[in-house]
C-alpha cells in the first residue's frame, strides 16, 4: 500500500510518569507512517485527494500539546487512532514516539515506542426473538455505530427464521452487518456484551430466547481459538440464518478456514437442506 512518512517531528510537551516531566516538559520526536491509496491524488496531481502533511504535522503537534499522558505507549496508541478516525482515506497508521531526554540518569540516544493501528473489516451476526425484534436490532446497530472507533458500513435485510436447537421458542429475526473497527477482537467482544446487556438480554437458558444476540462472524481473515472467542464463528458455515444475509452483503467473501465464498457456502447448505 502507498505510504506517506513523517520522520522525527519535534514537539515540546508534558507527558511522563514523573511529576517533573509534567511540569518541566521535554522534547518528543514523532514519526508517522500513513498508509493510504495515493493513486488518484497522483493521477490528478491534486492535494485534496491525498493528505496534506503540513496539516498532519500540526495535528500531531496539537494532539501532544493538548493531552497529557503518563506513557509514550498511550500517546502512540491514541494518536494513531485519532488520525485514523479524523481522515477517512487513511487505512493504517504506524506511530513511533522517541524520548531523547528520558530522565534515567544515564546516557542514551533515545527510548521509543512504536505501534501500528488499522481499520479492521468485521462481519457481525444479528438476531432477536423477544419483544419488538426489529427495534432491538436497530438499537444495537445504532449503539455500535455510535462508537467513534466503529463504523457500520452495510446491513443486510432482516429475515424471519425458525429457531434452531433444543429449546422451544418464538421465531427469530436474523441478519448480518459489515463494519469497520479499530478495536481488537477482545475489545469488540466486550462491546457487544455491553450492548447486549444494555438491551436487556438475560443469559439464563443457553440457546434460549433473547432480545438481542450479536456474534462476531468474521474479523479480517483472523483465525482465533481462545477460551471465550472463536473466529470465524463456530458453525457459521452450516447456519442458513447466517449464510443467507452474508451471501446478500458479501457473496464474494472467502471463509478463511474452508476457503469457500459466502455464496458457495450458502448454496451448499441450501442443497444439503433439500437433499
Ligand atoms: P450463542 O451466540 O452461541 O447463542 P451467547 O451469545 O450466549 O451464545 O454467547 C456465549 C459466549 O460465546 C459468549 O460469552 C462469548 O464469550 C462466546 N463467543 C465465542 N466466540 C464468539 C464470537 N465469535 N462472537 C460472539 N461470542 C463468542
Ligand atoms: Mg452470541
Amino acid at each position: 500500500m502507498d505510504m506517506i512518512t513523517i520522520s522525527d517531528l519535534e514537539v515540546f510537551a508534558y507527558h511522563g510518569v514523573l511529576k517533573e516531566e509534567n511540569s518541566l516538559g521535554q522534547k518528543f520526536l514523532i514519526s508517522a507512517e500513513l498508509y493510504m491509496d495515493i493513486s488518484e491524488a497522483a493521477r490528478d496531481d491534486d492535494i485534496t485527494k491525498s493528505l496534506d502533511y503540513t496539516s498532519i504535522c500540526k495535528e500531531i503537534s496539537d494532539f501532544l500539546k493538548k493531552n497529557t499522558f503518563k506513557l509514550i505507549e498511550t500517546i502512540a496508541d491514541r494518536l494513531a487512532k485519532y488520525l485514523l478516525i479524523k481522515h477517512d482515506n487513511l487505512n493504517e497508521v504506524s506511530i513511533k514516539i522517541k524520548k531523547p531526554w528520558a530522565p534515567i540518569l544515564m546516557t542514551l540516544d533515545t527510548v521509543s515506542v512504536s505501534v501500528s493501528r488499522k481499520w479492521h473489516q468485521v462481519y457481525l451476526g444479528l438476531g432477536s426473538n423477544m419483544g419488538d425484534r426489529e427495534d432491538y436490532i436497530k438499537k444495537a446497530i445504532a449503539l455500535l455505530d455510535k462508537e467513534e472507533d466503529c463504523k457500520v458500513i452495510r446491513v443486510s435485510a432482516l429475515r424471519n427464521t425458525k429457531p434452531v436447537g433444543p429449546v422451544i421458542q418464538d421465531d427469530f429475526l436474523n441478519g448480518a452487518l459489515c463494519m469497520k473497527t479499530l478495536k481488537t477482537p477482545q475489545e469488540l467482544l466486550a462491546l457487544i456484551h455491553k450492548i447486549e446487556m444494555k438491551l436487556e438480554r438475560v443469559r439464563d437458558i443457553h440457546w434460549g430466547p433473547r432480545t438481542i444476540d450479536l456474534d462476531i462472524l468474521l474479523f479480517d481473515d483472523y483465525i482465533i481459538q481462545s477460551e471465550d472467542l472463536t473466529i470465524p464463528h463456530v458453525e457459521m458455515d452450516k447456519r442458513l440464518f447466517v449464510l443467507e444475509p452474508m451471501a446478500e452483503i458479501a457473496p464474494w467473501l472467502r471463509h478463511p478456514i474452508y476457503d469457500k465464498t459466502m455464496k458457495e457456502l450458502f448454496d451448499n447448505q441450501v442443497r444439503q437442506c433439500r437433499a
